[in-house]
């Protein structure tokens, strides 16, 4: 299969962390006018420390690992491009105009179908829709954090996630999770000691499902004990969903918000299981955040677009989504197994690895004394990219780990680049 070409090194890797707030001497921050008149809250706003290594990961001989780009050649083009040609004959009036910041109608009942597949039973008028689950990290934060509050969040957690936490100054406490996903001792723990310190926690946010960046899944049996716990310390619950129907085995498991819809916010996403690019999420929230998430996305985009909430609407009508999101799953899986199969045979001594049972992320430990995000450099020049696991943290964390991601390449590819970066790994331990 042929893989599509990149067309630049941003774009390319749209989930990458982000560093840590504060400029370095001599980084074009310093060179920038106008630094002085930023808002505090731009300090959590910096520019990743890798981009720089782009231009160079994406050139054709780097095998990039890095990135989480879903990989969209099994969508059906053809068939697509008549239903927009037809919606803008048909409907364009409506398709090209300003909607309202709630979303579509029509694609919040359809939101409710997808979700039922999860076991949620949601009302289509507490369903709002989002520019991406992005949007709704946006939003959310902006409605419940102040400067300080507490997020927490489990460690390793997802770098736009944490993007959006630091640019409303929240500080993020992270929770240990192991193969089982967030460990509930470690989440009463991390409440406990914030109730101690006088610190106010606004939410935990998880995803339970094929984590990004971890791969692991929040065990079913573990699911009710996080909800009551939270209860417990009468915090609320963000679960982000986007990896949830990607699972290998075509499985799909109780929803946090199936379970506790009133103490819930769930957020989901188009990108995953159909197209990254028309940026179509949503969020479903307990009815009273539901209005003031609808006044949240009217002060930031007056409207979510409504040609692409029709163009999934349309797609989510008329073509085979359930047969679709099969084949992704298909895919995936052939790509995770090149993946597993490669690391098993290349990796050396010492490096251990999650098994992810759906989703797009390994999460990789090297050995100790390797510096995982200083041996990114290296790997570059070896032409293998990978996203280095400080980026996940905003504590420091996760200099021995790296997030390795088996969506878009090829699986030679996946293979050759597990291959080129076992080789670095091994070079380095001998230094
Ligand atoms: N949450 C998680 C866990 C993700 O991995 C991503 C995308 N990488 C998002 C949210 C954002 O997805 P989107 O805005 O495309 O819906």
């Amino acid at each position: 299969m042929s893989e599509p070409q990149v067309p630049d090194s941003q774009s390319a890797e749209p989930d990458l962390p982000e560093p840590k707030p504060g400029a370095e001497p001599g980084s074009r921050t310093n060179l920038d006018p106008h630094v002085e008149r930023y808002a505090a809250r731009t300090a959590g706003m910096t520019a990743s420390e890798i981009r720089a290594l782009f231009a160079v990961a994406s050139r054709p001989e780097v095998v990039s690992l890095a990135g989480g780009m879903p990989n969209l050649a099994a969508l059906p083009l053809e068939s697509l491009s008549e239903q927009m040609s037809e919606l803008i004959a048909e409907d364009g009036l409506t398709a090209l105009q300003y909607g309202s910041a709630h979303g579509v109608p029509a694609l919040r009942e359809q939101i409710c179908e997808v979700m039922a597949m999860e076991g949620i039973t949601g009302h289509p008028d507490d369903v709002v829709v989002t520019v991406g689950s992005q949007m709704a990290l946006d939003m959310v934060t902006r409605l419940f954090c102040d400067p300080g509050d507490v997020v927490l969040a489990e460690g390793p957690s997802y770098v736009g996630a944490l993007g959006s936490f630091a640019a409303y100054q929240a500080e993020v406490v992270h929770v240990a999770m192991d193969d089982d996903g967030l460990v509930p001792e470690n989440l009463r723990a991390a409440l406990a000691e914030c109730e101690k310190a006088g610190k106010r926690v606004k939410f935990l946010y998880t995803i339970p499902n094929f984590h990004n960046p971890a791969g692991v899944t929040l065990a079913a049996d573990r699911r009710g004990e996080i909800l009551e716990i939270c209860r417990q310390y009468d915090v609320l619950v963000i679960e982000d969903n986007p990896y949830g129907l990607l699972a290998f085995d075509g499985q799909t498991y109780p929803a946090l918000r199936s379970m506790d819809p009133d103490n819930v916010v769930y957020l989901g996403s188009f990108s995953k299981t159909f197209a990254s690019g028309l940026r179509v999420g949503w969020v479903l929230a307990p009815h009273a955040v539901r209005e003031k998430l609808v006044l949240a996305s009217e002060s930031a985009t007056l409207c979510p677009p409504t040609l692409n909430q029709l163009v999934v609407s349309k797609y989510l009508s008329t073509h085979d989504w359930k047969g679709q999101i099969k084949t992704f799953r298909e895919n995936y899986r052939e790509r995770r197994d090149a993946m597993i199969g490669a690391l098993e045979q290349y990796m050396p001594e010492g490096c251990s690895w999650t098994h992810p049972e759906g989703g797009f992320y390994v999460w990789l430990t090297v050995p100790e004394g390797v510096d995982a995000k200083a041996m990114l450099a290296r790997a570059v020049t070896a032409r293998v990219a990978y996203a280095s696991g400080t980026g996940f943290y905003s504590d420091g964390l996760g200099s021995r780990q790296m997030r390795l991601s088996y969506c878009y390449p090829t699986p030679e590819r996946i293979h050759e680049g597990v291959r080129r970066l076992a080789g670095v790994l091994e070079s380095e331990m001998d230094l």
